[in-house]
C-alpha cells in the first residue's frame, strides 16, 4: 500500500512527514530557483534573490502567527538542544528560573539550565511515567524567578498543556517543537516560543525562536560566545553568519501551503478531526489502549499499547508491511506511537485505524 511516488504513511515523531505538494514545488525549483539559474542551495545567503526568501517566510510567520510587532522571530541553527542553553544563558537575569518537568526534553533543559543558576522543578509529572500534565494553576513560584519554562506537547509521552500554567505574572518560555504551527496560539502570553522545525515545518537544522524585544540583551557575561546571544543574530535579522538558507526556504515553502489551507484554525480543526479518529478507536479498543490521562492527549503525538510485548513487536512489523511506516514508540517508552503531524494526511490515519481493528480481529 503506497502513495503517489511510492511513497508510504510515514508516522515518524521526526523528522517527520512533508506535505508532498512542498515536495513538488521543491522539487520543480530545485534545479533553477525562479530564473535565478540556480539552486536555493548554492546561492548566496546576502543576494537579493534569498533575502526575498527568508523576508517573506517570516512575514507568512507573522501573518499565520499572528505575532505581535514587539517580537522578534530568529531563524537559527544548534538543533533544539541549543535552545536549552541559549534561553537560560539570554534570560537568567537575576539568575533563577522555574520549570515544570513533563517529560524528556523538559527534564533536559532544566537540567541544562542549572548551569548557568538556579533552575528550581516546581511541577514534574515523572511519578506516572510523564502521562498527564499536572495541575499548574497554583504553582510555587519562585518570587525572582526570570521565567517559567515548559515543554509545550512532549512528543515521547504524547501529552500536551491545554491550559498554559498560571505563572503569577513571570514570563512564560515554550519549546513548542512538536505542536509548532498546529493550532492557533496567543503569542502575547510567551515571553519565548522555540520549535525545532523537524517535527511539523521542515528539514532538520532550523530552529525558529520568537522573543519578546526586551529579553534580547546586550549585557550578558563575558564567556558568552558570540553566536549564543540572541541579540547577535537579531541585530543581523537572522544573517550574522550564513543561515541554513535551503531549510528556510522549505519552511518557508510550508508556511505557504498552511496559509493555503485557511491557516492555523483549520489546521486544528484537521488535527483535531484525524486525532478523534484515532483517539476514539483506542477507547474501543479491547486491545491496543492509550497511553496517557484523556485530558492530557496530544492532538500530535498518540502512543498507544497492547499488554502484550510481543504483539507489540508483532504489529510494528505487520503495519510496516501495510506501508504504514516508524510506529515504534520511543525507546524510553516502548510500545508504539502514531505521530499525526500537520503534513500527515486522514487517509493515512483512516488506514492507520483500519489495519488496526484487522490486527485486533486476527490477534484476540
Ligand atoms: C525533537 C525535540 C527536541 C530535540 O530537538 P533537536 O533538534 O534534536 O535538538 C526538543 N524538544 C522537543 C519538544 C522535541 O520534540
Amino acid at each position: 500500500m503506497s502513495n503517489k511516488y511510492g511513497r508510504f504513511y510515514n508516522f515518524s515523531a521526526g523528522p517527520a512527514v512533508l506535505p508532498v505538494e512542498v515536495l513538488e514545488q521543491a522539487r520543480d525549483e530545485m534545479l533553477n530557483y525562479k530564473n535565478s539559474g540556480m539552486s536555493v542551495m548554492e546561492m548566496s545567503h546576502r543576494s537579493k534573490t534569498y533575502d526575498n526568501i527568508i523576508k517573506t517566510a517570516e512575514a507568512d510567520l507573522r501573518e499565520l502567527m499572528n505575532i505581535p510587532d514587539n517580537y522578534k522571530v530568529l531563524f537559527l541553527q544548534g538543533g533544539d538542544h541549543l535552545q536549552f542553553s541559549m534561553v537560560p544563558i539570554n534570560l537568567m537575569k537575576n539568575g533563577v528560573a522555574d520549570y515544570i518537568v513533563t517529560g524528556q526534553w523538559a527534564k533536559k533543559a532544566y537540567d541544562e539550565a542549572k548551569k548557568y543558576g538556579k533552575a528550581n522543578k516546581i511541577a514534574s509529572s515523572e511519578d506516572k511515567t510523564f502521562s498527564y500534565i499536572p495541575d499548574c494553576s497554583n504553582l510555587n513560584i519562585s518570587e525572582d524567578a526570570d521565567y517559567v519554562y515548559i515543554c509545550e506537547n512532549n512528543t515521547i509521552y504524547g501529552t500536551k498543556f491545554h491550559t498554559l500554567p498560571n505563572t503569577k505574572g513571570k514570563d512564560l518560555v515554550a519549546d513548542m517543537s512538536s505542536c509548532f504551527l498546529s493550532e492557533p496560539v496567543d503569542v502575547n502570553k510567551y515571553a519565548l516560543i522555540h520549535a525545532g522545525v523537524q517535527k511539523n515545518v521542515g528539514p532538520a537544522g532550523v530552529q525558529i525562536v520568537i522573543i519578546r524585544e526586551d529579553l534580547i540583551r546586550e549585557d550578558l557575561p563575558e564567556w558568552c560566545p558570540t553566536m549564543l546571544k540572541y541579540k547577535t543574530h537579531s541585530d543581523k535579522e537572522s544573517l550574522y553568519n550564513t543561515p541554513p538558507a535551503y531549510g528556510i526556504y522549505i519552511c518557508g515553502l510550508v508556511f505557504k501551503w498552511l496559509q493555503k489551507l485557511g491557516g492555523l484554525s483549520a489546521m486544528k480543526e484537521m488535527n483535531e478531526k484525524k486525532a478523534k479518529i484515532l483517539y476514539d478507536f483506542l477507547d474501543n479498543s479491547k486491545l491496543f489502549r492509550g497511553t496517557v490521562e484523556k485530558n492530557s492527549r496530544s492532538l500530535m503525538n498518540v502512543p498507544f499499547v497492547t499488554d502484550s510485548e510481543e504483539l507489540n513487536a508483532k504489529f510494528i512489523e505487520e503495519a510496516k508491511n501495510e506501508g504504514l511506516l516508524q510506529l515504534k514508540g520511543h525507546r524510553s517508552v516502548g510500545g508504539m506511537r502514531a505521530s499525526i503531524y500537520n503534513a500527515m494526511p486522514i487517509d493515512g490515519v483512516l488506514s492507520l485505524v483500519s489495519f488496526m481493528e484487522k490486527f485486533e480481529k486476527q490477534n484476540s
